[in-house]
C-alpha cells in the first residue's frame, strides 16, 4: 500500500511535467499533421473546383449555341420568349435566359429579372465574344453569360450562384470551405463571401474558356476535419502521456530510488551518518569512527547505501553527501580518536573543486584538524595511479596531514596493482578476506599474502567485517590489531542521549 502510494506520489511529483510535455508535443503533432492533411484535402478541391469551372463554362457555351440556332435573328416575339421560357425549365445550366437584338430589341424567358441595360453594360466593358459575369446586384446573386450569335444578336444565359456553389463543392466541404472567389480573364466570376483576407490556397489556370483563377480559403478551426483528427488524437496522447512518464520515471529510478529523492533527502537531512568503530583487537581501544551514510526515507524506511551511493556517484552528489554529514557528525568526534570517511575515487579526479580544499573544509566542519581524518578510497571505477595528476592531489593530501587508505582492499579495483606507484598509508582488508578465517582453505592464504605484503610495505592494516573471536584471534596472531567489526560494535547514529563506546584509556 505504502509502495503504491509512493509510486503514485512519485507520478503526481515527478511525472506531470512529462505528462504536460507530452500533451504539448502531441497537441503540436496533431496540428501540423491536421494542417498537412487539410492544405493536401485544400489542394485536390482547388484543382476539382477548376476543372468544375471548366465544365460548367462549356456546357453554359454549348447550351447557348444551341438555343441560338433555334431562335430567328433579330425577332423578339412571344413565340422566341416562349422558346426561351421553355429552355430554361429544362436547362440544367440555366435558370433563366434573354435574347437582345439591335433590331429585334430585348424579350427574356419568364420571371427572368435580367434588364437590358445590364447586358450593354457588361458587352461595353469588355471585348467579345463570349462575356462572363459575376452579378450580385440583386438578393439572388447571378452568374451571366453572353454570347455574340451573330453580329448586334446577343444571346444571354443567367444561372444562380446557388446552383454553382452545389456544382463546385461538395456538401461536405461548403461547411469548412468559407470563402471562394473565381475569376474567369479577371473578370469575378462567382464569390462566396468576398474574399477579405490573403487567400490560404490559389491556382491559376489557362482552360479552354479563358484563365480561369479560383482562390479558396478554409476555415481552420472548424469543420468534421478538426473533429476527425482529434478524435484520435485526443486518446491517443492521453494514453501516451500516462505511459510515458511511468516510463521516463522508471528509466531515471535506480532500484526504486530517483535522483530527485536523492536531492530533496538531502535538502531536507534525510540522510544520517551512522559511525562504525575501529578498535585496537587486542584490548578493545576504540581508535577512531567511520562515517557511513544511511537514509532513513519517510514513506519506504531504511535505504541501503549500496543502493543509493552508487546512483550518487554517477550524478556528482558525493560531495554534498559528505558535505551534508559532515555538518550533522560537527563536534560530536572524541578528541582522541580519528574519523575516517569514504571518498570515492571520482571525487579525487573529477576536477570539479580542487579535492585538498574540499576535505580542509569538511576538518573545518567537523572541528577537527587533518592528521586527524582518515580517507577511505573507494574505487567502484579503476583509478590510474601513474598519472602524475593524481598523484599530485595524494602527495598534496599527504601533506597536509591527511591518512590516506584503500578501502576494500583486494577486491575490485583496490588490488596489489594500486601499490605499484601508490603506497598508502593504510589498506583497509575487505570483510570477505576476513570472513575466509573460519572456513575458505583456498582463501585463506590470500589474506596471509595481503597481511605479509603490507608488513613488507610498512602499510598499517585495518581488518573489516570481523565479526567472530576466531577472526580477531587469527588477526592478532599475524600482527593486526586495528579491527573494524560487528564484535566490536555496529555503525549506529550517535546520539547524545544513547553514545557509543568512548575510546579505552590506555
Ligand atoms: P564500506 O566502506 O566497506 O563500509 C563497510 C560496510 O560493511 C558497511 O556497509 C558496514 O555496515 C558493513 N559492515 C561493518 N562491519 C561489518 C561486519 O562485521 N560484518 C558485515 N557483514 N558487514 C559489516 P554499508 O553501511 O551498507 O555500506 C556499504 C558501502 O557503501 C560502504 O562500504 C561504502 O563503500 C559505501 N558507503 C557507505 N556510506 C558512505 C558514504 O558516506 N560515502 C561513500 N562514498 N560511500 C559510502
Ligand atoms: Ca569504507
Ligand atoms: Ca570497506
Amino acid at each position: 500500500m505504502i509502495q503504491i502510494r509512493w509510486q503514485l506520489g512519485r507520478y503526481i511529483r515527478h511525472g506531470w511535467r512529462w505528462f504536460i510535455l507530452i500533451q504539448l508535443i502531441c497537441l503540436l503533432s496533431v496540428l501540423f499533421a491536421g494542417s498537412l492533411a487539410l492544405s493536401e484535402r485544400l489542394d485536390d478541391r482547388v484543382e476539382e473546383v477548376v476543372a468544375a469551372t471548366d465544365n460548367y463554362l462549356n456546357r453554359g457555351i454549348d447550351s447557348l449555341t444551341t438555343l441560338g440556332q433555334e431562335l430567328t435573328p433579330g425577332v423578339c416575339d412571344a413565340t422566341t420568349e416562349f422558346r426561351l421560357t421553355e429552355a430554361a425549365i429544362h436547362s440544367d445550366v440555366f435558370d433563366h435566359f434573354a435574347y437582345l437584338s439591335d433590331r429585334g430589341g430585348y424579350c427574356r424567358s419568364a420571371t427572368n429579372p435580367l434588364y437590358p441595360v445590364q447586358v450593354g453594360q457588361l458587352i461595353s466593358t469588355h471585348p467579345g465574344p463570349l462575356w462572363l459575369s459575376f452579378d450580385d446586384s440583386t438578393l439572388t446573386p447571378y452568374q451571366l453569360f453572353v454570347l455574340e450569335q451573330t453580329p448586334g444578336h446577343y444571346l444571354i444565359g443567367m444561372a444562380k450562384s446557388a446552383h454553382l456553389l452545389e456544382r463546385l463543392i461538395s456538401p461536405r466541404d461548403r461547411e469548412f470551405i468559407r470563402q471562394i472567389q473565381i475569376q474567369v480573364d479577371q473578370r469575378l466570376f462567382y464569390a462566396r463571401d468576398s474574399l477579405t483576407q490573403v487567400p490560404w490556397l490559389s491556382l491559376q489556370t489557362n482552360l479552354s474558356q479563358g484563365k480561369v483563377n479560383a482562390q479558396m480559403m478554409a476555415l481552420l478551426l472548424s469543420g468534421d476535419h478538426w473533429r476527425r483528427w482529434l478524435t484520435y488524437s485526443l486518446p491517443l496522447s492521453l494514453t501516451l502521456g500516462l505511459i510515458l512518464p511511468v516510463l521516463m520515471i522508471r528509466r531515471r529510478s535506480h532500484q526504486g530510488v530517483l535522483l530527485d529523492d536523492l536531492t530533496t533527502a538531502l535538502r531536507r537531512g534525510e540522510i544520517a551518518p551512522v559511525f562504525q568503530p575501529i578498535v585496537h583487537g587486542g584490548n578493545g581501544r576504540v581508535k577512531g569512527f567511520e562515517m557511513m551514510a544511511r537514509w532513513t526515507h519517510p514513506t519506504l524506511g531504511k535505504i541501503t547505501p549500496d543502493t543509493f551511493i552508487p546512483m550518487m556517484e554517477r550524478h556528482g552528489l558525493l560531495d554534498n553527501l559528505l558535505t551534508s554529514l559532515a555538518d550533522q557528525a560537527r563536534g560530536k568526534l572524541p578528541s582522541t580518536t580519528y574519523l575516517s570517511i569514504n571518498l570515492s575515487g571520482e571525487q579525487l579526479t573529477q576536477g570539479l573543486r580542487d579535492p585538498l580544499s574540499f576535505l580542509l573544509e569538511l576538518c573545518h566542519k567537523l572541528e577537527i584538524p587533518a592528521n586527524r581524518l582518515m580517507v577511505e578510497i573507494t574505487e567502484r571505477h579503476a583509478l590510474d595511479y601513474d598519472c602524475p595528476q593524481l598523484q599530485e592531489t595524494l602527495a598534496l593530501l599527504r601533506h597536509a596531514g591527511f591518512k590516506l587508505a584503500f578501502d576494500d582492499f583486494g577486491t575490485g579495483h583496490n588490488g596489489i596493482a594500486c601499490l605499484r606507484t601508490f603506497s598508502p598509508d593504510v589498506i583497509k582488508i575487505d570483510k570477505s578476506y576476513v570472513h575466509t578465517v573460519s572456513g575458505d582453505a583456498i582463501q585463506k592464504p590470500v589474506l596471509d599474502a595481503i597481511i605479509q605484503l603490507a608488513r613488507k610495505m610498512e602499510v598499517e592494516v585495518i581488518a573489516e567485517g570481523v565479526e567472530t573471536d576466531a577472526q580477531r584471534r587469527f588477526l592478532l596472531e599475524r600482527g593486526v590489531t586495528s579491527m573494524q567489526g560487528y564484535l566490536f560494535g555496529r555503525p549506529a547514529h550517535w546520539h547524545d542521549s544513547c553514545p557509543l563506546p568512548q575510546p579505552a584509556t590506555a
